[in-house]
């Protein structure tokens, strides 16, 4: 847990999240201004402050991550398709400095 890290607060129950999934690695919560009618975020336990920061050992997380993108948007009735976002540092948009996969849907989407 990283102090002032308020995704570490959401995951020892600190701060309230909307939850849609969690294991003993990963949680995953509702976006609080989601950008999409379906918005969450899939987050590793370990405090991992972004892509850059992730290494070797950390390989079957991200996979984890990646596998459990695609479960959750069905459960949360993205049938359709979904878009996943990775903002990685300061350049990469990154407002909160622990990696997390957003996953969006629901309408409203464009070609990037
Ligand atoms: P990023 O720009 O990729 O770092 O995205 C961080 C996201 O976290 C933003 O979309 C915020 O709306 C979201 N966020 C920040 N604080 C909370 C919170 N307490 N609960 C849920 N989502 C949050």
């Amino acid at each position: 847990m990283s102090d002032n890290c308020v995704f570490c607060k959401i995951i020892a129950g600190e701060i309230p999240a909307r939850k849609v999934h969690e294991d003993s690695d990963l949680i995953a919560f509702n976006d609080i201004h989601p950008a999409a009618p379906v918005h969450f975020m899939i987050v590793p336990k370990e405090h991992i402050a972004s892509l850059e920061d992730a290494h070797a050992r950390h390989e079957m997380l991200l996979g984890r991550i990646l596998l459990l993108a695609p479960m959750l948007a069905r459960e949360q009735g993205l049938n359709d398709g979904f878009r996943t976002i990775i903002n990685t540092g300061k350049g990469g948009g990154q407002e909160v400095m622990h990696l997390h996969v957003h996953v969006i849907g629901g309408g409203g989407l464009h070609a990037m």
